[in-house]
């Protein structure tokens, strides 16, 4: 995995790993400010996992990073009023305060977000990295990539789906987890814009999406290699 960004908070996690204390992820600045998630010890994802995508997400501030010679994300001017941030730090605080009257439900473990425009929430899910260097398997996607190649019989899906396994459908309730635009894979899932004169099925528009990821990550290293 390559260097992730805010190795401060990479330490913060590993001393509470350590310690086998949750803590609680929050960003105040921002039009957008973050709540969450509780990282548990031993439980769910780390701060490596979460950071990963992150970084996934910040590829455009690569090449400028390397051109300034900086070891970490550009520090940017905090766009955000002070009415905002007090809103996210009593959010916080609130959180805090059901967790330690042992209150627990599941978006305990994604990142929330309030967009100050409109006061909309949105909930991000996020998942724990298999081959995490903190809590994972750091060689599993060798072994996996050298494992022999054995062809499995499966029922198709039929309707939508071509030759695959899933119908989009399928596809979509199983991974929409990895869909969000700062903890997943994916940013966005849309009807793809060549096709918007007739009705796509669901989950075509990935094709396009996924494309473009691809081409920014070509973009990225073309522009840090120049
Ligand atoms: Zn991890």
């Amino acid at each position: 995995m390559r260097r992730l960004p805010l190795p401060e908070l990479e330490r913060v996690d590993a001393e509470h790993r350590a310690a086998g204390q949750p803590w609680l992820l929050t960003r105040l600045c921002g039009y957008e400010p973050w709540i969450g998630p509780f990282f548990r010890p031993g439980e769910g994802p780390c701060w490596s996992c979460l950071a990963y995508r992150l970084e996934q997400h910040r590829g455009y501030e690569g090449p400028l990073q390397q051109a300034l010679g900086l070891d970490r994300p550009l520090v940017r001017p905090i766009a955000s009023l002070s009415a905002g941030r007090v809103m996210a730090a009593q959010s916080a605080v609130l959180e805090a305060a059901k967790w330690l009257a042992g209150l627990r439900y599941a978006d305990q473990g994604a990142l929330r977000t309030v967009d100050t425009l409109n006061l909309r929430t949105r909930v991000h899910a996020v998942s724990r990295i298999p081959q995490c260097p903190s809590c994972g398997e750091p060689g599993l996607t060798g072994r996996r990539v050298w494992a022999p190649f054995v062809p499995v019989s499966r029922t198709k899906a039929g309707q939508g789906g071509g030759d695959r396994a899933l119908s989009p459908d399928q596809l979509l309730r199983r991974h929409a987890h990895l869909v969000s635009p700062i903890t997943g894979i994916v940013p966005v899932l849309e009807p793809s814009p060549v096709r918007r004169s007739s009705p796509p099925p669901m989950c075509r528009g990935t094709t396009w999406r996924c494309a473009s990821a691809v081409l920014r990550a070509c973009v990225r290293r073309a522009a840090a290699r120049a």
